[in-house]
């Protein structure tokens, strides 16, 4: 049953359109409950009727003609109840309704089971027999569990049915077809996608229009031909020490790559349109779900010697192409299965207009920094058909979290508008930069940027940051190929310092692990937020923490200005730990004749632990610094970066808020330093209530911080204590950006925020 589940699930999934995915579905459904009718009846999402899209047994012609409204029939029952409904005789049962030109007539049993994705009934699946009996226990657990793994899959096959394959048949623009992201990063892009890919995977490549195909077609021989002399000198060299059995998978490999249909097929790709890795992933992978359907398990291994040669033709032919940064000509709107940081280390900032990634959700650390730079994003586009976006022209909403593509004049001109308004915005801010951020009663709060890159220090004193409260050191490293030596980082470090001085500078040790990944100091973990991550990867790892702590340092040297500062603090040993080679550091530098004083250190409160220890923390250190998004991801137990579990992901749920609360009022009274450095404190709503609870130092992005300053400045503070004294009481997540978003209406507060609601757009 598994197996078959598996196969089934397999072969629709490789299915390149949705009527071919549905027809696969009722074929093979039928034949395995060796049904007479198997049908596939979908939810038209703007009349709510169930339309029949496929059948095998029921009349095909009638297929995507023929509908039940939505309070009508069998069907339309199951889709209500979101149930099973198993009956022996369905023309007896009240709710039953002939749908004309079918055929149906002839069936007694009726069996249907409900599509659901996301908690939505995207459809009904039915399977029925002529004889008068019902479906049996283990037919309806077999139609519900293929209907719960098939959900998803027909999901993403509708949502990006509307585009067929390659652009040679893509829809004309003014399609403004929409789909569904999580805001990564607020703003409005518009322009032509790139897509980007990590190399030597074939599952990532996208379809491209070739721009020479006989230049393709000779590029993709010669990787061919190059990847038969590989195989041939492995296998003379390694020909003594193999049986004949294992020299035989040499042949084998041989045999598929003279085996013409296949490059013969390859070929005809190219010259359909596609460029030579377009064309290779198309007809390997179409190979490889053939391998995968067959009975014999020897056959269905050739699918995994399929896939190591469509790696190795790939790696050849990724040899000859462009690197990434000589792709982008023009700002272009970046398109990625996973976006990582150190992707966007490659591409020149001033060639990246907004980014889209299929993968992670708004606090993935690629978000964070798209943050930090300004670029409209949109994370967990789930549904995109990212692969054939390339050069297609496309709208990013980052307010709400949309990608139009093929976009109408009329809808580029709304968004355009918004962009227009964003620049005006953008002038009002800039006259604050030189004004303290107060409140309208005279209330000061500090605002500190967070930074990672060079360009952000530039860009921060521009907008007029009193220091830096969190400067993420794993970016440096995730741009590099190797760690840098403690040398580099000292001189990484001191243009922070420098650039900053006198004012702190709030540097972090290393924080990798989770989403963060170091490209030579790979982390494989089943549960990577829970496990070797921050402080605990860095303990473990004496030789980088020292040399880190070292170059921090010999960096402040005659400056002063230098905190450190510890991330995922779980417990107290790990700050004791963390203490004593910071001194031990400290101690050998200034023998070493530097000019430098000990620096203050602190410890992020990001873990739930840390809050309910947050007292003895604060009696070892100088300061405390809140992460409220990995506070939030801890607290709620949803993943930061999953874009699933987006919805439930926020730090206004009232238990955060209680957290936070509860940290200032245990610690203030210790005279401990403490701020808040998460996204939150980025978010004027977030702002204003972190105000009012005591905080006094917020860090955020160098784009938050105007934002930030022009609503302080516009509120009292006892608007700000007023406004959090109403939230506190509320229960619901949503209860409280609803009341914060009034409250600021209220204010006149709003206006500075963003320009007209994207969504007015549509
Ligand atoms: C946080 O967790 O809030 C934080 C500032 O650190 P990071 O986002 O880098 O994990
Ligand atoms: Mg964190």
């Amino acid at each position: 049953m598994l197996s078959l589940l598996r196969r089934i699930t397999q072969e629709v999934t490789a299915a390149q359109t949705l009527p071919e995915a549905l027809d696969i579905i009722v074929r093979r459904v039928r034949r395995a409950m060796r049904a007479e009718v198997c049908s596939i009846y979908l939810v038209d999402p703007n009349s709510g009727e169930y339309v029949l899209m496929a059948t095998r047994g029921l009349n095909s012609d009638v297929a995507g003609s023929v509908s039940l409204k939505s309070n009508e029939g069998l069907v339309s029952l199951v889709g209500r109840r979101a149930e099973p409904v198993n009956l022996e005789d369905a023309s007896a049962h009240p709710a039953f309704h002939y749908l004309i030109g079918t055929g149906e007539e002839r069936y007694c049993s009726f069996l249907g089971v409900p599509i659901i994705h996301h908690r939505e009934v995207l459809g009904v699946l039915v399977a029925q027999h002529e004889e008068k009996r019902r479906f049996d226990e283990g037919e309806e657990a077999f139609l519900i569990t293929l209907s719960a793994q098939l959900a998803g899959v027909i999901a993403h096959a509708e949502a990006t049915g509307a585009i067929t394959s390659l652009n040679t048949n893509a829809p004309p623009s003014g399609s403004d077809f929409r789909y569904k992201g999580v805001p990564g990063s607020s703003g409005v892009a518009i322009g032509r996608g790139v897509v980007v890919f990590p190399p030597a995977d074939l599952d990532v490549i996208p379809d491209r229009k070739a721009t020479n195909s006989e230049e393709e077609i000779r590029d993709f021989y010669q990787a061919l031909e190059a990847v038969r002399q590989d195989i041939r000198l492995a296998s003379n060299r390694l020909s003594q020490h193999l049986s004949a059995d294992e020299k035989a998978l040499f042949d084998v490999y041989l045999k598929i790559l003279d085996d013409n249909s296949i490059a013969g097929e390859i070929e005809r790709k190219i010259r359909e349109g596609n460029w030579a890795q377009g064309a290779l992933r198309q007809v390997i992978k179409a190979h490889i779900g053939h391998f995968n359907r067959m009975e014999d398990p020897y056959l269905r291994e050739r699918a995994s010697d399929l896939r190591d040669l469509g790696r190795r033709i790939l790696s050849h032919l990724q040899e000859k192409a462009p690197n990434l940064a000589e792709r982008f000509t023009e700002p272009s709107i970046i398109i990625g299965e996973e976006l990582t940081a150190s992707m966007l280390g490659e591409i020149p900032i001033d060639k990246i207009k907004g980014l889209v990634s299929v993968m992670g959700s708004g606090n993935s650390h690629v978000a964070i920094l798209a943050r930090a730079m300004g670029i409209p994003t949109v994370m967990g586009a789930l549904d995109l058909p990212y692969a054939q976006l390339d050069k297609v022209d496309l709208i990013v909403d980052g307010y709400l979290g949309k990608i139009f593509t093929y976009p109408s004049e009329a809808l580029i001109n709304s968004y355009q508008q918004i962009v227009d308004e964003e620049r005006l915005l953008e002038k009002e801010y800039e006259t604050l930069k030189d004004l303290p951020c107060e409140t309208l009663d005279g209330q000061r709060l500090s605002l500190f940027v967070n930074t990672g890159l060079s360009a952000d220090i530039a860009r921060s004193l521009d907008r007029g940051a009193e220091g830096i409260g969190l400067y993420r050191t794993e970016v440096p490293f995730m741009v590099r190929d190797r760690f840098p030596t403690e040398t580099e980082q000292v001189h990484i470090y001191r243009q922070q310092l420098e650039g900053f001085a006198p004012a702190p500078v709030t540097v972090r040790t290393l924080d990798i692990g989770g989403d963060k990944a170091l490209p030579y100091f790979p982390i494989e973990e089943e549960n990577p937020f829970l496990g070797w991550r921050g402080i605990r990867v860095t303990l473990d790892h004496l030789e980088i923490f020292m040399a880190q702590i070292r170059a921090m340092i010999k960096a402040s040297a005659g400056l002063h200005n230098l905190k450190i500062m510890l991330p995922m603090i779980s417990n107290v040993a790990e700050v004791e730990e963390a203490l004593a080679l910071i001194r031990r550091a400290y101690v050998e530098v200034k023998e070493e004749g530097y000019d430098i004083k000990m620096p203050r250190v602190g410890v992020m409160i990001e873990i739930p632990a840390a809050v309910y220890q947050v007292k003895e923390l604060a009696e070892l250190v100088d300061f405390l610094s809140v992460g409220s998004n990995d506070l939030t991801q801890y607290l709620l137990a949803v993943d930061r970066n999953n874009p699933r579990v987006a919805d439930l992901y926020n730090s206004f749920h009232p238990a955060v808020l209680r957290a936070l609360y509860s940290i200032v009022e245990q610690v203030k009274d210790e005279g401990v330093g403490l701020s808040v450095c998460g996204e939150m404190a980025g978010d004027p709503m977030g702002a204003i209530l972190l105000m009012a609870m005591g905080y006094d130092v917020l860090s955020m992005s160098s784009t938050s911080l105007p934002k930030v300053k022009a609503v302080i400045r516009n509120i009292s503070m006892e608007q700000a204590n007023d406004m959090l004294e109403q939230v506190m009481k509320l229960s619901h997540a949503d209860a409280v950006t609803q009341t914060m978003a009034r409250l600021m209406r209220e204010a006149k507060i709003e206006r500075l925020i963003r320009p007209a609601q994207s969504s007015s757009v549509n």
